[in-house]
């Protein structure tokens, strides 16, 4: 009887702590003076037609109008389209260009214009597209008095989504896109778990709101979602027309907050690059070495184990741990990758690769 008495006043406890924590609230009380501000930042300004706005103050800059440092070919090279009067024209058959720098969640804001006289209909006429994550298309078209199909519109999500409206301007006009854009997200088994979200405002309008994708774009199917990394390149699409882009900027989501840091920059590399730093590594003895393979695009590595983890470019040479306090820095000599210096917790070892 005794037991049961205590049981009962156990579990009676427990419940009411269960109850007070549910009536526990949110960290901050209401109007707290000890909550932080958010970090100031100068807004920019807005463009007009003859010149574009300066970018937020902490946005990442990805074309002002001087040049492509910011892109490259999708595979690596230099990118070949060109700059001129402060804009940057596709090229017909350049390809598609991508950023060098990754992103995920991002607010993106691009301005482009569509060749004047317009040339072709239909789906030639005026045609580009901004990929988030080099996958997933907002399309860019001139549909300025252009009929197509609805899900191919201009500021459609491509063979998904049209638009709300059509508040597109006229060819050779800035137009401008500010999209919000949420990664789809994976868990360890590299299943989806959320899809990627999409908002697009073009012009100032809401022409896609809070839309969840179906998956990759792609042209007559829908595939479904399949792995890929947190964080890849942004690309513009080549589809045989002299689309301008210009005062092109991206702000990372979330911003961080007083007193955090922005995320570490990570960048892709050429897939020769990467695929050159695979292989075995050894200090000579059994217990430090390091392994590097490639797997879906990305580098991993795994040191004195058999525990890879992904790890990404700082710079063509230099790659970090996002996981554990790794950091790498592959030793080319020649054009040839001879060894790596790998400080693992600050505490540096050098190793060979193997033949
Ligand atoms: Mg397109």
């Amino acid at each position: 009887m005794k037991s049961t008495k205590k049981a009962v006043l156990l579990i009676t406890i427990l419940l009411l702590t269960l109850f007070a924590m549910s009536f526990a609230g949110p960290k901050w009380r209401i109007h707290d003076l000890n909550r932080p501000n958010p970090v100031i930042i100068n807004p920019g300004t807005s463009s007009t037609q003859d010149k574009p706005g300066l970018p937020p103050s902490d946005a990442i800059v990805l074309f002002d109008g001087k040049d492509l440092s910011q892109w490259r070919s999708m595979d690596g090279s230099a990118a070949k389209w060109i700059v001129k009067e402060g804009r940057m024209e596709c090229v017909r058959g350049s390809g598609y260009i991508r950023t060098a720098r990754n992103f995920g969640d991002c607010q993106l804001h691009v301005e482009f214009a569509t060749p004047t006289p317009p040339e072709g209909s239909s789906q030639g006429r005026g045609n580009s597209g901004v990929f988030l994550m080099g996958i997933y298309e907002v399309q860019v078209l001139d549909n300025y008095d252009n009929v197509t199909y609805a899900d191919g519109q201009c500021s459609a999500l491509y063979g998904q989504y049209p638009p709300q409206v059509n508040a597109c301007r006229k060819p050779g006009e800035w137009q401008s896109y500010d999209i919000i854009f949420h990664a789809p997200v994976f868990n360890v088994n590299k299943e989806l778990v959320k899809p990627a979200i999409i908002t697009v405002f073009q012009n100032g309008v809401l022409t896609q709101d809070h839309v969840e994708l179906m998956g990759p774009t792609n042209w007559l199917r829908r595939d479904a979602y399949t792995y890929h990394a947190e964080k890849l390149p942004l690309s513009l699409q080549d589809h045989g027309n002299p689309v301008l882009y210009r005062n092109i900027w991206v702000r990372e989501l979330p911003a961080p907050g007083p007193g955090e840091k922005a995320p570490r920059a990570t960048y892709t590399l050429s897939p020769e690059t990467l695929k050159s730093y695979t292989g075995s590594y050894s200090m000579g003895g059994p217990n430090a070495f390091l392994k590097v393979k490639l797997e879906n695009d990305e580098l991993l590595a795994a040191v004195s184990s058999d525990d890879f983890n992904p790890i990404y470019a700082e710079t063509d040479t230099k790659f970090f741990s996002q996981k554990i306090n790794l950091e790498f820095e592959f030793i080319v000599s020649n054009g040839k990758v001879t060894g790596a210096d790998i400080w693992v917790a600050g505490g540096k070892m050098s190793v060979k690769k193997m033949e």
